[in-house]
């Protein structure tokens, strides 16, 4: 009885890199009058794990419903703070494109209506302080 010793023989084995598997959330958003697929890339199962507690939850979904803009929120007033962002309040900050307040009526269903009175509401605030500061500051308002 001869032992043969076994030896590794020459051939390198393909590694499947693991950055090449990707989770995709599949679940389904409603945007305004169109649904479409969230789509979003996870390399982690904990991390689409978070996204589906956070993101989707077992609450309401709120997303944006402006055109172009599909960000999603866990709870109603992280939305309504997304679309004070959306709102042009005449000072050109912010990144997110603008729209006036009525035009943000126009563009948003029926079911926001809430959401465009409290943007109004916090508008007029906005702009009644604005005003007052300036007058502190004893400035002219918007002298050309
Ligand atoms: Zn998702
Ligand atoms: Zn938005």
């Amino acid at each position: 009885m001869r032992s043969v010793p076994k030896r590794a023989k020459g051939n390198s084995r393909a590694v499947i890199s693991p950055a090449a598997k990707r989770l995709t959330c599949a679940l389904v958003i409603h945007a305004g009058t169109e649904t479409k697929i969230c789509n979003k890339d996870f390399l982690r199962p904990e991390h689409l794990n978070r996204h589906m507690l956070t993101v989707h939850g077992e609450h309401k979904e709120w997303i944006c419903k402006l055109p172009g803009c599909q960000r999603c929120f866990s709870r109603a007033d992280n939305l309504s703070d997304h679309y004070w962002t959306h709102l042009d309040k005449g000072d050109g900050r912010g990144r997110n494109v603008k729209w006036s307040l009525e035009e943000l009526k126009s563009l948003l269903p029926p079911d926001e209506v809430g959401a465009c009175i409290r943007l109004g509401k916090r508008l007029h605030q906005y702009r009644a302080l604005a005003r007052n500061s300036d007058r502190r500051r004893g400035r002219k308002s918007r002298s050309r």
